[in-house]
C-alpha cells in the first residue's frame, strides 16, 4: 500500500472533520479517509488531493517507460466555496499519446475519444480535472505543455501532475489568477485502516 509508493509523503494524519470545510471532503471522511502531505502544502488557493491507488498507477505508468514521455487523463471531483478550491483525484487513465518522444507529449484525437467513453460509459460522475505526464529532465512544464494546458485544461479546476521518467518524483501545477503556478505539494489520500 501506502509503503509501495516512491515518492516521499508526510506522516499519516487523521482528517479532523472541522477541517472538512467543503461539501466534496464529506465523502472522504464518511470512507474514512487519512491525509498525508506530499512536499509543501498551500493551505490557500487551490488544494489537490490524490488517493493513492491512483497515485500508485501514476507513477508505475511513468516507470513503464523511462526513456520515452508517457501521460494520461485524471478524473475526479472539484469544489469551490469562493476562496478554497479543493480537487479531488480519483481515477487516471494512461493516454497513447502521439509520436512517442522523449522531451514531449501530445494527446491524440483517439486519446480525446477515449477519455470521453470513459467518462460517459465507466464514470459519468466524474470530471475531467487534468493531465500527467513524464518528464525525463526536471518536473518544470514546458512551454509545448503549458500549451497543452492552456488549449485542453482551461478549467480553473483543471491540474498537470509532472513526474520524472522512471516515477520517482511528482510535482503539480493548477492555475492561479490566470496563470499556470506549480504549486509544489500535494494531498494524498487512503482509506483509514478498520
Ligand atoms: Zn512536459
Amino acid at each position: 500500500m501506502a509503503a509501495d509508493i516512491s515518492i516521499k509523503v508526510g506522516t499519516p494524519e487523521l482528517i479532523p472533520p472541522q477541517r472538512l470545510f467543503l461539501p466534496l471532503c464529506s465523502p472522504l471522511a464518511e470512507a474514512g479517509a487519512r491525509v498525508r502531505s506530499h512536499g509543501a502544502v498551500r493551505r490557500d488557493g487551490v488544494q489537490v488531493y490524490v488517493w493513492v491507488s491512483t497515485l500508485e498507477a501514476i507513477l508505475a505508468h511513468g516507470r513503464s517507460d523511462p526513456t520515452h514521455e508517457v501521460g494520461g487523463w485524471l478524473f475526479g471531483r472539484y469544489a469551490s466555496d469562493g476562496v478554497h478550491h479543493f480537487v479531488l483525484v480519483e481515477e487516471s487513465l494512461q493516454a497513447k499519446g502521439g509520436g512517442k518522444s522523449t522531451v514531449s507529449f501530445r494527446f491524440t484525437v483517439e486519446d480525446q475519444e477515449t477519455a470521453a467513453a470513459f467518462r460517459e460509459h465507466s464514470r459519468p460522475d466524474l470530471l475531467t480535472v487534468g493531465w500527467y505526464h513524464s518528464h525525463p529532465l526536471g518536473l518544470a512544464l514546458s512551454d509545448q505543455d503549458k500549451d497543452v494546458h492552456r488549449t485542453v485544461f482551461r478549467q480553473p479546476f483543471h491540474i498537470a501532475l509532472v513526474m520524472g521518467t522512471g516515477g520517482r518524483d511528482i510535482g503539480c501545477a493548477v492555475w492561479d489568477h490566470g496563470q499556470i503556478s506549480n504549486i509544489g505539494g500535494f494531498f494524498v489520500l487512503d482509506k483509514r485502516p478498520a
